[in-house]
């Protein structure tokens, strides 16, 4: 004993690198790092390593000098801030075009941001009022908080939403364009795939990994970002099972702690912790979280709550009645979705309840040519290069519509049945160079004949 701590100065014990805790005689000489810091080389290469495929190599700062690794537990003074990803931050504006941004310190009112969103979404009036009113809240609340002279004041609560509605509705373009729009950095996670920690799958910390990749590893834009978690209604409570329900109700339990806010220890560019990746912390209390779900049978709970609400002897003919209901989603309460199986303490962090509808004919004949960025707008423009005029008659619209509502994927099927029916027209126009007019028709789309084409005079 009396040779080993004259050897290691250290009364007996031995030091062992802080990462993968080998003692240093099975894993080789240690790495001291200021201040207090111990590694073996292997594990000094691998954070190098990991660090280095999260930064922009092309950047001539990019030195090893330059970074810093981050142990669980003492983050604070070791954060470290990445140089932004440029091309990923231009595609995130996708879109959006760029006069259309608003600036976000300015505060900009519920009625701008809907007129906005009117330009890109169709429809879903109702959807657009509550989330514009949400948000226009919720950055309104995040100012104050950041004024010291409201630190003692009135607490406002946070505005978490919880947006029902079929598959294809615009749940997830809502939020996108929304962000877009006020440029702030979105995530978008599927609920599917979050487990509680320790199980295969990713830890509910990964949205916020994303949500700061998303904000080129900027933790303050982080902060004030949103997070999207979509395919919610997964994650219901599971229903006569023995088993362990690591996908659905723990990973309820596990999000409420971000939903309310809270600082979280994130890890950087991977969806779970573990020794070698470092973490940074995030604090949730100002992001944005917003779930979205379709929830097949949720409308036969609320029904039924509304068929026994009324005075009995009536019952078949109400239930005929809300069967006719489009709207049905929209009469949706907390009371139901606790049926539905979510934790009453989760729904309860989601204050904001809205509901879309599905498209009808209409509203998906609207998609193909209103928005800004309409699908049949950007055909027209690919054509336009071509200096061809690409026309749609009304009722080969229709019959698109038709098609892309008995898809039952939503406006999502829009896209895939152009797509169809355009590749072969892109295929041969290029070939002729007399070309100047093709008009779609319903017959083509039908199958029955081929595009109006007008020849250059
Ligand atoms: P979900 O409700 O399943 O999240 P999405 O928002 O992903 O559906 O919609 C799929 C695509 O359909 C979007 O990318 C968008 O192009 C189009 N879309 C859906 N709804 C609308 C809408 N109301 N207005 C304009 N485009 C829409």
């Amino acid at each position: 004993m009396d040779e080993q701590n004259n050897k290691d100065g250290r009364d007996g014990y031995e030091n062992v690198c802080a990462m993968c805790h080998r003692p240093e005689s099975v894993c080789g000489r240690l790495f001291h790092l200021p201040p207090n810091l111990m590694l073996c080389e292997s594990c000094l290469q691998k954070s190098f390593d990991l660090m280095a495929s999260t930064m922009d190599t092309t950047d001539p700062n990019h030195l090893m000098g330059n970074l810093k690794i981050i142990l669980p537990g003492a983050q604070n003074q070791n954060q470290t801030k990445l140089k932004p990803k440029k091309k990923e931050a231009e595609a995130e504006q996708g879109d959006v075009e760029s006069g259309d941004v608003m600036d976000i310190a300015k505060l900009p009112s519920p009625h701008e941001i809907k007129a906005k969103l009117d330009e890109y979404v169709i429809g879903q009036d109702h959807a657009k009022k509550v989330i514009s009113v949400a948000v226009y809240n919720h950055y309104k609340r995040v100012r104050r908080q950041d004024e010291e002279a409201f630190k003692d004041d009135v607490v406002i609560e946070k505005s978490n939403m919880l947006m029902l509605g079929p598959t294809g509705c615009g749940k997830t373009y809502l939020v996108q364009t929304l962000a877009k729009l006020l440029n702030v950095p979105l995530a978008i996670t599927d609920a599917t795939s979050l487990t509680e920690a320790g199980y295969i799958g990713d830890d509910v910390e990964s949205v916020l990994s994303k949500l700061l990749a998303n904000a080129d590893n900027d933790v303050e834009r982080a902060e004030h970002g949103i997070v999207f978690i979509d395919e919610i209604d997964k994650i219901a409570k599971k229903k006569n099972t023995t088993s362990r329900d690591v996908s659905g109700e723990s990973v309820q339990q596990g999000l409420l702690k971000l939903l309310e806010g809270a600082d979280v220890e994130v890890p950087v560019g991977a969806s779970s912790k573990n020794g070698m990746v470092p973490t940074t912390m995030i604090n949730t209390r100002n992001i944005l979280f917003i779930c979205g779900g379709a929830f097949p049978g949720l409308d036969e709970i609320i029904k039924t709550r509304l068929t026994k609400s009324f005075t009995m002897g009536f019952n078949s003919y109400l239930k005929d009645e809300f069967d006719k209901d489009r709207d049905i989603l929209a009469k949706a309460t907390m009371e139901d979705l606790r049926e539905f199986g979510m934790v009453p303490e989760f729904i309860g962090r989601l204050p904001i309840l809205f509901a879309l509808r599905g498209l009808d004919r209409d509203a998906m004949k609207r998609i193909l040519t209103e928005p800004k960025n309409a699908i049949i707008k950007q055909y027209q423009k690919l054509f336009a290069m071509d200096e061809v005029q690409l026309k749609f008659t009304d009722d080969a619209l229709d019959v698109i519509a038709e098609k892309a509502i008995a898809k039952e994927t939503g406006a999502r099927a829009l896209r895939s049945i152009l797509e169809e029916f355009m590749l072969d027209i892109m295929y041969e126009i290029p070939k002729d160079s007399y070309i100047g007019t093709v008009t779609i028709t319903a017959d083509y789309i039908n199958g029955n004949g081929a595009p109006i084409i007008e020849m250059r005079s």
